[in-house]
Parts: C-alpha cells; structure tokens; sequence
C-alpha cells in the first residue's frame, strides 16, 4: 500500500453515526455513551412495559394515575430549593409514591417517567440529560418498586395498626428511590469523565436530598393510609393543604433564591470592586515595576558609561581579587593597553610589598567593616615600572555572576607623591649643600636623646662647626664663592664622619654634627680632629685656592639633655670658646658655663619683652669742650631696668642684644628717642641749638641694609640738622667691618652725620686708615685716663693721639675723666673734649632740663655718682666738627 492511499485513508470521514453521535453528545466518552444508551434502553423499555400493565387499571384507577401524575409533573415544575444549599427538589414524590402505593409499580414507573422528564426538562437544555433523567428515573421507580411490592407482600397492610410499619416502609422506598437515582446518575457523570464510581457520590443521599426524599415518602404513606381508612374525599380534603403549604414554602424558597442572588449579586459586585482594586493595584504595581526597571537601566547605564569613560582607574573584582571587568584608564595606569585584565588577579599588578595591605584591605571591605578606605600602594605595570597609586575601595552589590563583589577606583599618584617627597625633602634638608637642615638634625638629635633615655646604651656627642673666616670670603669673592665654598668644605666634612654619623647644615657657616656609638668622648675628639684637619688643605673655587678653618664645640650626651636644643646650644656655647680661645680648634662644653648660659638665655627672652614694651631708657653723659668749659652735647647711653634683678648694666644686655639680633631694635628706638629729645631741648632752651648727640652704634647696625635709612627717618621725625647727630663706633667693630662699613659710614658723612671712632687705643687701628675713614672724631678709652700720671706712658700715648689727630683734621674726646687731676692734665696734652664722671654722670632726661637751665660753668669739683646728680656746667657751646 502507498503513502498516498494509506494518506487518503487516514483522511476517510467517520461513518454518519458517530459524526451524528459526536455532534449530539460531543462530551460522552465511548463507556459513557454505552452507559447512558444501556440505561435509556432500559428505562424506555421498563416505561413501556409499567404503560402497557397500566393501561390494564380500572377506568377510575387510570384516572388516580393520571391526577397523581399530572401533579407530580406540576410538582417538578416548582421545585423546593435546599436552604444554603444548590440542590433542590420536588414534591412530585409524594404523588408517585401515592399512585406506587395505590396502583403498583407499573403506575410508579409512569408516574416516575414523566416526573422524572418534567423535572430535567425544566432544569437542562440537554436532551441526553432530559432523556437520561426520566429514564433513570423509570428504572430507578422499576427496581426499587418492586422491592416495595415484595415487602408489601412480607407485610400486608391490615389495616390501622400497621401504619407505622408502613410509613417507615415507604421512608425506607424514599431513601432507597433517590440513593438509586443518584447512584444512576453518578455513573454517568463519573463515566463521562472517565472516573469509577465513589462512596461520595452516595452519601450525597444522606443528607438534604435523601431527608426531602424520605419525607416526601412518608407524606405519600401517611396520604395512603387516609385514604384507605377514611376514603378520597379526606385525602382530598388535605392535599389544598399541601398545596398551600407548598406555595409558602416556594414562596419563601423563592424569596431565598431572590435575596441568595441579590447576595451573590452584591457579593459579586464587591468581588468585581475588589478585583478591580487589585488589578488596579497591580496594575500600579507592574508600572511602578517597569518604572523602577527602566531606572535601574538607566543606572546601569550611567555607571558603565562613568565606568568606561573615567579618567580615574576603575575596576570590579571580586572578593578573592579577581578583576571581573577593568576601564580603559585602569588598563593605561597598568601598562596593559593591549592585555585583558579580566580574570587575572589584582595583586598581580600590585608591588610585593602592598599586596598583604592590600589584600587585607579588600577582605575588611568585603566584610562591611570599613567603606571607601583610601590607601596608597605601588602598582606594578607590566613592564616592571612601579607607579604610586591611591586605591579607594567599596562594596559593589551587582556582582556580574557571583555575589557581592568590590569597586576599586585607582588613581595614579606618583606626580603628587614625587612633589610631596620633594616638599618633604626641601623641609628636612638643605638646599645648597643637600645635607640635612636645623629641623632634621633636630628631629633625629630629640629621637637619639630618647632613645638614650630609654635604653641609655650609646654615648653621643653634637658638635657645633662654625668657619672662622667665612664672612670675609663671602665679603670679598662674593656670595657664589661663598656658596661654593660651603659646597666643597659639606664634602669634605662628611668624608670624615664615620657610619651612623650626621651632618647638618644649620644656616649661614653654620654646621652640627651628631656623632653616635661613641665608646668614649676620644671618639668625638678625634673626630673633631679629623674634621679640622680636612680643612686645612685649600679648597679650589673659582680658578682660586681658598683655605679655611672652623671652629668646634662639643658637648656629650653623658651631660643628661632632654632637649635637643639645650644640646645644640651648649655645643655652640663651647664652639665661641674656641674662637675666643684662638680660633681653628675644637673645646668641650663646660658644664659650669651652664648657668651662665641659662642667665644670659632668660635676659635675652626678658630684653626682647622690656623693648616690646618700651621699658629700656635713656641716660645723657654731657661732653664738655675741657678748654672753654663749656657743654658741646651728650652721649646717649641706653640703661635697662629688670623687673626683679633690677639695673642691669650695659655690658651685660648690650652683647646679649647683639648676639641676639635685638641690638637693631634698640639702636633704632636710641637714634629716634635721643634725637627727639635732643630737638626737644634745643627748642625749649634756644642756647641749645649747637648741641649735638652720640649715639652708639654695633657691628649689626652697620650690616643692617636699613640703616641709614633709619638715622634719616630719625632726623626728619625731629628735625634735627644732621650735624647733631654723630654716631659711635668702637675702634674694633671699625677695623673688623672695614671694607662693609665703609659705604654706609660714607653715606652718612654726606648726610652730615658726624662719625666717632669709640674706645680708641683698644684696637689695632692702622694709621693710614685713620686718614682715609670718613670720621670727625677719636674717644680715647678710659683705660688711658684712668692710669693717667705727668710722664706716663699714657700719657704719651694720649700726647701722640691728640698730635696724630691734629695733623688729621680730627678732634679729641677723652672718656673716664674721674678725677680733677686728670681733667687738668687731659687739658695739658691738648684734649680738647672729655667726659666723665667729675664733670658728670649720665643723667636722666629730667636732669638735663635742669643743666640746661643752670649757667654755671665746667664743675670744678668732681660730681656726687649718681646719675640724677646735677653737673654744674657752662652750657657754652663749642662744635665737636
Ligand atoms: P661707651 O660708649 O664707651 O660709654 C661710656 C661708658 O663709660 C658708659 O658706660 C659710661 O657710663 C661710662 N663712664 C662715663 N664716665 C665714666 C667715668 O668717669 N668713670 C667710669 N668708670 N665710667 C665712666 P655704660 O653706660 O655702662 O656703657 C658701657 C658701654 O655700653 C658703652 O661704652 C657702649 O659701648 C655701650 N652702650 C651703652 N649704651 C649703648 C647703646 O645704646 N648702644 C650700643 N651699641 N652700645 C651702648
Ligand atoms: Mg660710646
Ligand atoms: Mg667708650
């Protein structure tokens, strides 16, 4: 056979009878359709049968048939609803059972029929249920009516006693009627669905349906049984009765069914409303979903974009460290331009002295102890070349793939690191010779010394270096000769120094050194030894040889410092005794200079506070002209009163001022207030007006840049002509400052300024350069005048002077005069001006008020000490220059 044919075949149209069975019970199987065919078969032919027996009844038999029959078809025409139930039924029973009981089961079986398709006419549209029911019913009625017949036959009815016998009888028929009509009926349900038959499918008898039937039964038994004792007309008498209560009870079956469905009906209604509700809600729902979908989209979006366009490194890795997606930035910071870092491990690119860090950082992220932490590390990119990088780190939720993952964001740091590695480096070192600065030797000295405090294992000694004559070669090669020179002589110091030893520039020709792991103080000794003897060979600079020493203070951490700077300033304090002891040598610290030393810091901190405050003064020494007599001017001497040690002498504060750098600021507040003062007096006493005013000036002043600018500032604050003005120089700050004093004491000439060499015969002042300085007048020192005797040295001495300055153009001023003896002497050798304490003391401002005031002349008798003593003087003026 071919495809085709088997294809036609297949395709061949089902015989007319199961297309005509299809289309009538398209729901009932093969089994269902046998069963409900075998069922109507029967039915129709008990039907059949019960119609042709019936038909044999007596005429007014067949018309009971027939009355009963007709009402219980109008019976299932109103059926009577089971409360709170959806099962109903008829009282049709009560009228089947009654012509069962009347006329026999053929009667029931017809009376059962037509009841039966009434009924399911009314409550199916199907005819296989309409025709099913009545037939089922007919077999039902068939079968159990000859049950009833049979027992009827076991138990006849004599009369009024058995009654009750009968009418349980008949209950009995009921419940046995309807369990068969329901069995029947199940059977074909169940089969249609291809299920067996159930236990259930019975029980549903026992309850409402199976009650009704029952009691329909007995209503029938009890009807009978009237009928049989008192005749028809009773029986007939009762059923408007029934009919009555029938309507009521439909009637309130109705309402029920009314009110149920107006129930349902609202009940549906607040369902449709709820329903609506959630669906609106969902509704809502799904929106707020999709909405929340697209913004999480949109998230995604703008995070891959920062993500793939940052300029910053950024990666996704996973707890382990895996990289599960890098940015080109990262990719460029690594060096891996052309590699996929995906999958490998991010400590690969770490240096491998940061992974442990990092690697702990990343698991403590990980574990939500810490957020964002940013650390720095080096990266190593794939060629080796390590970069310093920040890393910051944080929880990353959308992990592609497994868990939570972390979000690494690099940045390349090194441009930042290099410049704060140079910052730092600038802050801890010097710039000119590279060594280390004040503030790094200071940091590594406090370190040693409490290191020392704690273990106090190794001795260490500071040195404090100072050149002797760095000063001059700066002066006279110029400053890159001098920068050159602190260059060359750094190196050779530190070629000196043994391992674990400091260098350190302090500033200027300033050098430390920090000498530790000393077995004993020879060590530092001979240290120092070597570093002095270094600098004896010349160094070359400049196409020119240069030699020059330094000197060396040392002091040792066996002293018991605490602070660096104590032992910083005890190895200076050691070094300027070095220089005083001869220069190009080293000395150890003393510890008895300590006190004097803690002394001079606390005057040093008290001065700079008394010239804060304007506490220091002035006291005026008057200068006489010794020939005339009369007063030419005065000295301004500055006097200093201590809070608690009271007076404190010139010779004490004016070094430490000038050491101290504070010296700049009291020459300038004496300058200002002695030239006020000085115009002050001329003003108030007009025979003043050729008065002039000395004023002592330090080496510093001289260096100050702001000098001369500071003598015009304080001539045109007073108004004082120039020419009262003279500034004293001590003949070694003269000598020492030669060359740089030169051009600021020559600007000062031109000023008008007059110039004072002070203490003159203490210094070794060359003769030829008395002829060139621009100055108008020599102080001989006292030393001269106090040893003053007719054909002493000194007094040769003051006779040389006073010729030499003669031939100079230059006047004499003698210092010291004490005593009448030597003023008369002084006056002899041709000292043209003196002072001293016989002609008088230096006097407060109030004094000289009076002395101006007073006409006496040159005092004759020395004055009384004190300072606020009146000199009697002729205020006779004569000019210094
Ligand atoms: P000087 O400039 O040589 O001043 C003269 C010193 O001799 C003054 O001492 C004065 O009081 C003292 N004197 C005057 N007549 C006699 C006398 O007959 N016998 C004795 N034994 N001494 C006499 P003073 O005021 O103690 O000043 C000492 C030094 O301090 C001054 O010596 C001067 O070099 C310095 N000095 C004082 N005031 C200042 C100042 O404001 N600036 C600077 N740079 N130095 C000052
Ligand atoms: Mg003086
Ligand atoms: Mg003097």
């Amino acid at each position: 056979m071919s495809a085709d044919s088997s294809a036609v075949m297949e395709q061949a149209p089902p015989p007319w009878w199961r297309r005509f069975h299809a289309a009538l019970m398209p729901d009932y199987n093969r089994k269902a359709s046998i069963l409900w065919w075998t069922l109507v078969l029967i039915g129709a032919v008990a039907f059949v049968v019960s119609a042709l027996q019936a038909a044999t009844l007596s005429g007014s038999a067949l018309l009971q048939l027939a009355g009963g029959t007709l009402l219980a078809m109008a019976m299932a025409l109103v059926p009577l609803r089971i409360p709170r139930t959806n099962q109903s039924f008829t009282l049709g029973d009560v009228f089947i059972v009654l012509v069962l009981l009347m006329h026999g089961t053929p009667a029931g079986c017809v009376a059962a029929g037509l009841e039966g398709l009434v009924s399911s006419w009314r409550s199916s549209k199907r005819w296989t249920t309409r025709l099913g029911s009545a037939t089922i019913a007919t077999i039902s009625m068939f079968v159990c009516g000859q049950l009833l017949q049979a027992a009827f036959v076991q138990l006849p009815f004599k009369g009024a006693e058995h009654a009750a016998e009968l009418v349980l009888l008949t209950m009995a028929f009921g419940l046995m009627y309807s369990s068969c009509n329901a069995v029947l009926m199940s059977a074909v349900a169940r089969a249609k669905r291809s299920e067996g038959l159930r236990m259930a499918d019975l029980a549903s008898v026992f309850g409402w349906v199976g009650a009704a039937s029952a009691g329909a039964s007995a209503v029938a038994g009890m009807l009978f049984i009237t009928q049989r004792l008192a005749g028809f007309s009773l029986m007939l008498a009762i059923l408007p009765l029934i009919g009555l209560l029938l309507a009521t009870q439909h009637y309130y079956s109705c309402q029920q069914v009314a009110e149920e469905a107006a129930r349902r009906a609202a009940a549906r209604t607040l369902e449709r409303e709820a329903e609506l509700a959630i669906s609106l809600a969902r509704q809502r729902e799904a929106e707020q979903a999709t909405q929340h979908l697209r913004d999480l989209e949109k998230s995604e979006n703008r995070f891959q974009s920062a993500f793939t366009h940052a300029s910053i490194g950024m990666a996704l890795v996973s707890r382990s460290g895996h990289i599960y997606q890098a940015n080109p930035a990262l990719r460029t910071l690594l060096g891996c331009d052309s590699v996929e870092l995906e999958g490998r491990r991010f400590a690969d690119h770490v240096a491998d002295g940061d992974a442990l860090r990092l690697a702990t950082t990343l698991a403590s992220v990980a574990a939500g102890d810490s957020v964002a932490m940013p650390i720095e590390f080096h990266c190593r990119q794939l060629d080796g070349t390590e970069v310093w990088s920040s890393i910051s780190c944080s929880l990353f939720s959308k992990a592609p793939g497994e868990g939570p993952s972390l979000i690494l964001q690099i940045q390349d740091v090194t441009a930042r690191h290099r410049a704060e590695l140079e910052l730092h480096h600038r802050a801890f070192h010097d710039k000119l010779t590279g060594l280390a600065n004040r503030e790094r030797f200071n940091d590594v000295l406090s370190q040693t010394i409490q290191l020392d405090r704690r273990a106090g294992d190794d001795a260490f000694a500071v040195m404090f270096l100072d050149f002797d004559r760095f000063k001059l070669i700066n002066d006279s090669k110029g400053h890159s000769v001098g920068d050159e020179f602190l260059v060359q002589a750094s190196q050779r110091l530190l070629r000196c120094l043994r391992k674990g030893d400091l260098l350190a520039r302090l500033g200027g020709d300033e050098f430390a050194i920090l000498a530790s792991g000393l077995r004993s103080n020879d060590d530092a000794e001979e240290l120092a030894e070597r570093l002095l003897s270094s600098l004896r060979e010349p160094l070359r600079l400049s196409s020119m040889d240069i030699t020059a020493t330094a000197s060396i203070g040392i002091t040792f951490s066996s002293i018991g410092y605490t602070r660096p700077e104590d032992m910083l300033r005890d190895a200076d304090i050691a070094m300027y005794r070095a220089k005083a002891e001869g220069k190009a040598r080293f000395a150890l610290f003393d510890v008895c200079q300590h006190a004097e030393v803690a002394n001079r810091v606390r005057l040093e901190h008290d001065l700079r506070q008394a010239l804060a405050k304007r506490a220091t003064t002035i006291a005026y020494q008057p200068l006489y002209d010794l020939n005339s007599g009369g007063l030419i001017g005065f000295e301004a001497l500055s006097r200093w009163t201590h809070p608690e040690l009271g007076p404190i002498s010139p010779g004490s504060f004016i070094p430490i001022a000038e050491e101290s750098g504070l010296i700049t600021e009291l020459t300038e507040f004496v300058i200002l207030e002695s030239c006020r003062q000085l115009r002050q007096w001329v003003i108030e006493h007009p025979g003043s007006s050729q008065l002039c005013i000395h004023v002592n000036v330090a080496a510093r002043d001289l260096a100050d840049v702001n000098f001369v600018s500071r003598v015009k500032g304080a001539l045109l604050a007073s108004g004082l002509a120039p020419r009262q003005l003279v500034v004293e120089l001590t003949e070694n700050i003269l000598m020492a400052k030669l060359t740089a004093a030169m051009s600021t004491l020559s600007t000062l000439r031109e000023l008008g300024v007059g110039l004072s060499v002070d203490d003159f015969g203490t210094g070794y002042s060359s003769l030829s350069h008395l002829a060139v300085l621009p100055i108008d007048s020599l102080k001989i020192d006292m030393s001269f005048v106090r040893n003053l005797r007719p054909g002493s040295n000194e007094a040769a001495v003051i006779r040389a002077i006073v010729l030499l300055a003669g031939s100079l153009g230059k006047h004499v001023i003698a210092e010291g005069i004490e005593t009448q003896a030597q003023l008369s002497q002084l006056r002899e050798l041709g000292c043209g001006f003196g002072q001293g304490y016989f002609l008088s003391r230096p006097l407060l401002a109030a004094s000289v008020d009076k002395l101006l005031c007073a006409p006496s002349a040159l005092p004759q008798t020395p004055g009384t000490g004190s300072e606020t003593t009146v000199a009697l003087g002729n205020p006779r003026l004569s000019l210094v220059h």
